[in-house]
């Protein structure tokens, strides 16, 4: 198996909630490594852009106006299978729908507030790192 990187979000739901360290704990549980992270209050412009994909979905304002609605935090994911390993441990979009022991079973409230986001391919994982680090804040331990 090929050594990834995937990009990560802690959503404000779950910053809220108080439950970082519960997210973080199942990512590192996975045998994903955080090289990178942050807290960060996305702007409107920065919630569009990194959404332009869904901008024609009906949630896409919604979308904007819970992503902007408090601090999230952004981390670089490493590890084997690094893309498909994070959507497993994330769960379903919908929590109602998520597995027992995924985080958005654990810490999702809804289809909209669902605690976390993880790129889907190697290509969203590379531009979607590139959106919110630079090269010089990934570590390695
Ligand atoms: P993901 O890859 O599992 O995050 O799912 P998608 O790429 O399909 O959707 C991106 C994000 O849009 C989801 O994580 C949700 O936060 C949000 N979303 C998806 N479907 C809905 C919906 O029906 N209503 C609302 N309000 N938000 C949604």
């Amino acid at each position: 198996m090929a050594i990834e990187r995937t990009f990560s979000i802690i959503k404000p739901d779950a910053v809220r909630k108080g439950v970082i360290g519960g997210c973080l704990a199942k990512i590192e549980e996975a045998g994903l490594k955080i090289v990178a992270t942050k807290m960060i209050h996305m702007s409107q412009r920065q919630a569009e852009a990194f959404y332009a994909v869904h901008k024609k979905r009906p949630f896409y304002g919604e979308l904007v106006e819970f992503m902007t609605s408090g601090p999230v935090v952004v981390s670089i994911l490493e590890g084997d299978n690094a893309i498909a390993k994070y959507r497993e441990v994330m769960g379903a979009t919908n929590p109602a729908e998520a597995k027992e022991g995924t985080i958005r079973k654990a810490y999702g409230t809804n289809i909209g507030e669902n605690a976390v986001h993880g790129s889907d391919a190697p290509e969203t994982a590379a531009d979607e790192t590139g959106f919110f680090f630079g090269t010089a804040e990934v570590h390695q331990y």
